[in-house]
């Protein structure tokens, strides 16, 4: 049985067992994300750790350059921690949403 969002618990397989695999992607969980990871492509070389060491499978290449996959990153840090050129910064997600639609608290 596949488990996928919004599904009533009733319906939920005995011991909340997952039994089909790759359900996670079916799941949005960079939703409740605090800091976004951004990557500075003018300073990546290409090594792939970040690729390597996320546990959510959230970073994707494409077209040869790494890329976010935001609607699953979860925002842990560790890809940032890897980095050996320090290519990616966390941003806090308030800040960057500010940034979008612009904040009453700017002078
Ligand atoms: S912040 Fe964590 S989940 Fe998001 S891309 Fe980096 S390592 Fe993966
Ligand atoms: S770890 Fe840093 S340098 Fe290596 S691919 Fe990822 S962003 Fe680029």
């Amino acid at each position: 049985m596949q488990i996928k969002p919004g599904l009533p618990w009733k319906e939920l397989p005995l011991g909340g067992v997952i039994d089909v695999p790759g359900s996670s992607v079916e799941f949005h969980t960079g939703d409740w994300r605090s800091s976004r990871p951004v990557i500075d492509l003018n300073k990546c070389t290409g090594c792939m750790l970040c690729w390597l060491n996320c546990p959510d499978n959230a970073i994707k290449i494409k077209n040869g350059k790494v890329e976010i996959d935001y609607d699953h990153c979860k925002g842990c840090g560790l890809c940032a921690s890897v980095c050996p050129v320090k290519a990616i910064s966390m941003r806090r997600e308030a800040l960057e949403e500010e940034e979008r639609h612009g904040s009453k608290h700017k002078p």
